[in-house]
């Protein structure tokens, strides 16, 4: 969950007429709505969404040093004219993407995972190879051909779905997905995928970097699925559901067959060798990046949620998950059936509906006929309970069960209950009704424990990563995590020690 921002309006296509262009890569003529010219106008709208959305890491030299690698892929891409813009987003999800017009984001999730300057060019040139290929651009066309609206979300409307019906408890327990910029960033075809998988060897080579590491990239990102996957296991819970990068770049042995296949043949036309992969000087941009849960996205800590800048905390039943997504938080039972969502009420809306907990429930989600209650939640927040009918823009009705509590610092705050039917409901009742009363203001003594951990380069030692498991705050298979962390999961064999290694502080 993020700082409360103003309503984004998720950027809107202009459908100008069909034109035709030249694609930079096949040199074939294609039919589009969006020429160059259009591409780096939506794109650079797109940015700025993106850009609020998730926020920028704040260290001015890592983001110089993703920017450099990211230029000089791009300057020997097929098209070095446009202006390329790379950013590392302070997220910790595993992702990387790209818009239309050239803006490519990897998050500080995704580049904790990578090992190199060559794997971080891996992943850049893959996503330089949709833009080049213009896959964003080919998706656009086929969206405003098929009719489909790609105008319209508000980050608040996705909300006010999840608090009151069965689509919001999907998105409750799959992590309440960042959404795409307009669906600039929707998925690609499995053939694109593959092209992009070509451009980005094709791209490394031409940098001087083994294309062989675009297979290095994709077998690590899968090594880091396998685990999530173990992990639940290990939990007894159900595997996640795929989500981010990975998720919509289909890693079979097809694929990564195909990569080989183009890594050996670029690899037989280099008869000079390949640059160094630049393995020291990734980790030393990456030393003391936050690893996890930031500050701005506020921090899990088991049952806990803590989060300093908005000065709040609550804790989750037992038995319960706790999914910190970028515009909600989501407390989900171990059924997966239902949950409490925690979100800020923008600014925006009580701008509109004034500061009264019964006016944001009315006017902003739709409250009509039901019970009202005042309640103190944490001891000393006053908040107000609904649950009852809604009826929403549209007209269309369905229930609410939803509070309102003013938070610490003059924030209201929206704690929905969802639930994928009636019956759900009323059994997580007492349960959720405990994790409400237990919203708080953040207590000084909470205060440390909301520090995010850092990623920290260390020698590793005689006793291996079991040895420094034993000093990480890492919770869950904590020595599974930190060789998936280094690129060790598995079977691999072990660094020798007292070569650099990442840990979590
Ligand atoms: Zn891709």
């Amino acid at each position: 969950m993020r700082m409360p921002m103003p309503i984004v309006w998720l950027a809107t296509l202009l459908l100008a007429a069909c034109a035709s262009v030249t694609n930079p890569v096949t040199g074939e003529r294609e039919l589009t709505v969006m020429d160059e010219r259009a591409e780096i106008a939506e794109g650079a709208k797109a940015h700025r969404t993106v850009i609020e959305e998730y926020g920028v890491v704040g260290d001015a030299a890592l983001q110089a040093y993703v920017d450099r690698v990211g230029q000089q892929l791009a300057a020997k891409s097929h098209r070095a004219n446009l202006k390329w813009t790379f950013t590392v987003l302070d997220s910790p999800e595993v992702n990387a993407f790209a818009l239309p017009g050239g803006y490519v984001y990897v998050t500080r999730g995704i580049m904790a995972y990578l090992d190199s300057e060559a794997d971080l060019a891996g992943v850049l040139g893959h996503e330089i190879g949709h833009v080049t290929a213009r896959h964003g651009a080919a998706q656009a066309t086929q969206q405003a051909r098929a009719g489909a609206a790609v105008a319209g979300a508000t980050l608040l409307g996705a909300v006010i779905e999840a608090a009151t019906g069965v689509p919001g408890v999907a998105r409750a327990a799959g992590g309440l997905t960042q959404a795409g910029a307009a669906g600039l960033i929707a998925s690609y075809s499995r053939d694109q995928e593959l092209q992009a998988d070509q451009l980005g060897a094709e791209y490394l080579a031409r940098s001087r970097y083994n294309p062989a590491n675009m297979v290095d990239v994709i077998q690590v990102l899968s090594d880091q699925e396998r685990f999530a996957a173990d992990a639940a296991k290990a939990a007894g819970r159900a595997p996640p559901a795929g989500a981010g990068w990975l998720a919509s770049h289909p890693s079979n042995a097809q694929r990564l067959q195909q990569i080989r296949v183009t890594a050996g043949q670029l690899l037989a036309r280099q008869p000079t060798g390949w640059a160094d992969d630049g393995r020291d000087g990734y980790l030393r941009a990456i030393d003391g990046m936050t690893f996890g849960d930031g500050r701005e996205q506020g921090v899990v800590r088991g049952r806990q949620f803590f989060h300093e800048p908005l000065g709040i905390a609550i804790t989750a039943p037992q038995g319960y998950r706790i999914v910190n997504g970028s515009e909600a938080l989501s407390l989900v039972n171990a059924a997966r059936d239902a949950g409490l969502l925690l979100r800020p009420v923008p600014a925006a809306l009580v701008q509109k509906t004034g500061a009264s907990h019964e006016a944001v429930l009315r006017q902003g989600f739709g409250a009509t006929d039901g019970r009202i209650e005042k309640l103190t939640l944490g001891g000393s927040l006053p908040a107000t309970h609904f649950v009852g009918q809604r009826r929403d823009a549209k007209g269309n009705t369905g229930s609410l069960d939803a509070t309102i509590a003013s938070g610490p610092r003059g924030q209201l705050f929206l704690l929905g209950r969802v639930a994928s039917d009636a019956a759900a409901l009323e059994r997580a009742r007492p349960a959720l009704r405990e994790a409400e009363l237990s919203f708080r203001a953040l207590g000084p003594a909470e205060r440390a424990a909301a520090q995010p951990w850092q990623l920290k380069l260390v020698p590793l030692p005689a006793g291996g990563f079991g040895q420094l498991a034993r000093s990480t705050p890492l919770a869950e298979l904590a020595e599974q995590q930190l060789r998936l962390l280094n690129g060790v999961y598995g079977g691999h064999v072990l660094p020798p020690a007292g070569s650099l290694v990442k840990v979590v502080q």
